[in-house]
Formats: C-alpha cells, sequence, structure tokens
C-alpha cells in the first residue's frame, strides 16, 4: 500500500529530460515544481516533499520503510538510483564528472562516485569558486560541468564538452560561460571542441592531432555517407563506440560500406571502444604504418573522386 503512496508521490514530481535538467532552456516560473529541484532519480530533499505533503505524512512514510532517511532532509524510496544514493548518503550530491552520465552524456570511465557538496571538503569535488548550495539530488549540467574540469585530464574534459555540444545540451557560448572561472589552460581546452558521435571518437581525434596528423570529424563522402574520421585525404577511421554500431544489420551495413570505401580508393581501418580504452598503442602503430606509406595523402583516382563536405557545425 505504502509502495504505490510513494510511487504517486514521486509521479507527482515531474520527470526530468536531459534537456530539461540544463537551466538554460528552462523556462519555469519561480518556484516552480519543475525544473532543477527535481530531479530526484529516487532520492528527494525533505524540501521537496515539504512541497507535496505534510510533516506528518513524510514522517508516516519513513516510519513504515517507503521512504528511507539517507541523511538529514534527504530521503530515498525503493528503486532509487545507487550512485544517487550513494552520492547523497556521503553528505552531498551527484556531481562532477557522475551527474552528465545520468543525463546521456559521453563521460570517460570512472572508478567512483563524484560527490559534490554545498560544503567544501577534502573528499568532495570541487569548482573555481565558492561552493553552491546542493539544490537536487543530482547536479544540473552546468554545475557538473564546472567540478568536472577539476576532476578530469585534458582528454576527458574535450570529451565532456563534446558530447555536451553534440546532444545539443549546451552550446558553444554557453560552454565559454560556464567555464569563465576555470584556468586559462582549461579554457583553451574549448577550441579543440568539435563534432563527435562518441567519446572514443574525440580520444583519437584529439591523439592523432597531438603526433601532427591531419584529422578531419565527421566527413560526408558520396556513397558512403558520413565516415567518423578522415586522416590526411584518404584514411578512414571508424570508430565503432558500443552504442552504435550493434546489431547485424548495422554488422552487414558497415563492411559494405568498407568495401566501397577501398573501391573509391581509400584506406579503412575500423577501431573498437575496447582498442581505443585500453590498446591505444596498437592502434595508433597500425595508422602509422598507413602514414609511414603515405597511403593516407595524395589523390584519389579520378574516376573515382568522391564529392566531400564537412557536415556543418551545430
Ligand atoms: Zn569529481
Amino acid at each position: 500500500m505504502f509502495a504505490g503512496r510513494i510511487r504517486s508521490v514521486f509521479h507527482r514530481l515531474p520527470q526530468l529530460s536531459p534537456t530539461a535538467a540544463n537551466p538554460y532552456r528552462r523556462a519555469d516560473p519561480p518556484g516552480s515544481l519543475t525544473g532543477m529541484d527535481n530531479l530526484h532519480r529516487g532520492v528527494v530533499s525533505r524540501r521537496t516533499l515539504m512541497a507535496t505533503m505534510s510533516q506528518t505524512e513524510l514522517q508516516r512514510l519513513v516510519r513504515t520503510g517507503a521512504l528511507r532517511r539517507l541523511r538529514r532532509g534527504w530521503y530515498a524510496a525503493d528503486g532509487a538510483h545507487p550512485a544517487v544514493v550513494s552520492a547523497v548518503s556521503a553528505g552531498g550530491v551527484l556531481g562532477c564528472v557522475s551527474a552528465p552520465a545520468l543525463h546521456g552524456v559521453w563521460v570517460p570511465t570512472t572508478d567512483r562516485v563524484h560527490v559534490r557538496a554545498a560544503r567544501a571538503g577534502g573528499r568532495f569535488c570541487r569548482q573555481h569558486g565558492r561552493p553552491e548550495p546542493e539544490r537536487a539530488a543530482v547536479d544540473d549540467l552546468p554545475t557538473a560541468l564546472r567540478h568536472a574540469v577539476r576532476c578530469l585530464d585534458d582528454e576527458g574534459i574535450v570529451v565532456v564538452c563534446d558530447s555536451l555540444l553534440h546532444l545539443k545540451l549546451l552550446t558553444p557560448s554557453e560552454l565559454e560561460f560556464e567555464l569563465r572561472g576555470a584556468t586559462a589552460h582549461v579554457r583553451a581546452l574549448l577550441d579543440r571542441c568539435d563534432r563527435a558521435e562518441s567519446g572514443t571518437e574525440t580520444m583519437v581525434r584529439l591523439r592523432l592531432r597531438r603526433i601532427g596528423l591531419r584529422v578531419t570529424p565527421q566527413v560526408w563522402i558520396d556513397s558512403l555517407e558520413r565516415v567518423d574520421l578522415l586522416v590526411g585525404n584518404r584514411l578512414i577511421l571508424e570508430i565503432d563506440g558500443r552504442r552504435y554500431h550493434e546489431g547485424p544489420d548495422r554488422f552487414e551495413a558497415d563492411r559494405q560500406r568498407d568495401r566501397r570505401a577501398i573501391e573509391l580508393g581509400y584506406v579503412v581501418i575500423r577501431v573498437s571502444y575496447r582498442q581505443v580504452i585500453h590498446d591505444w598503442p596498437s592502434v595508433e602503430a597500425a595508422i602509422m604504418q598507413v602514414v609511414r606509406r603515405r597511403d593516407h595523402c595524395g589523390a584519389l583516382p579520378k574516376h573515382r573522386s568522391a564529392r566531400r563536405k564537412r557536415v556543418e557545425r551545430r
């Protein structure tokens, strides 16, 4: 009976989409229940609960076990997201690198839950500037980003920013605004952002540019459609993210595209998520073999030359 009651309580708090979690997209009137305060993931503050129930009602739900008190002012329902429960139990909220992942943003793998708190402390993730109040159990994207740039390395920062741009969750000018308080080094990393469908695509682009290769992301080639990365004129790199190349149809289509690319005079290397993350030196060595042979540059056979265009920046 109380399970049904608590479901109805959480039902009353509007669910957020990743876009709605972005305050830049929020158009709710002040004091509205929609927006950041309601991104609860099964964990919610007493203040938010009090907007929908009485103190007596809250006490009854806690007494019967329908709501579990995590710490002063914060409660969890059955099925609450474990990372959010862990962050709030630890004295803060889910933030930094861990929050964007819940919004569907591509973030580098991390070995811990990143917790952000209203008070400064050694174990909590920090941003440049003073700590901010905890507004919800999961931080909004701008707040999470401001903290993440202190926990991620350069590559990780560009990966997250690329994903935010790709998903249209933040614009380039919004990124600049949010990172205005960060170091000059971090702000300069925004110049390295570009189009990328996955974090692995960003990683490969950055690593190859770092060793001086000319890499163009998201190139449209007639009859091949879009390729992930083009090195020089002729080396196509397809980065198979776990999410985007699954299923038998996709498998078949990818092999057909590879064959067509070779007929057109391109060289194709297909790289997996695992290879990018765990076996990069071997991948780089294979690419450099092609580069040393100069197979990545030079004109394509004239009668097979394909019309190419770069995807417009969103
Ligand atoms: Zn962190």
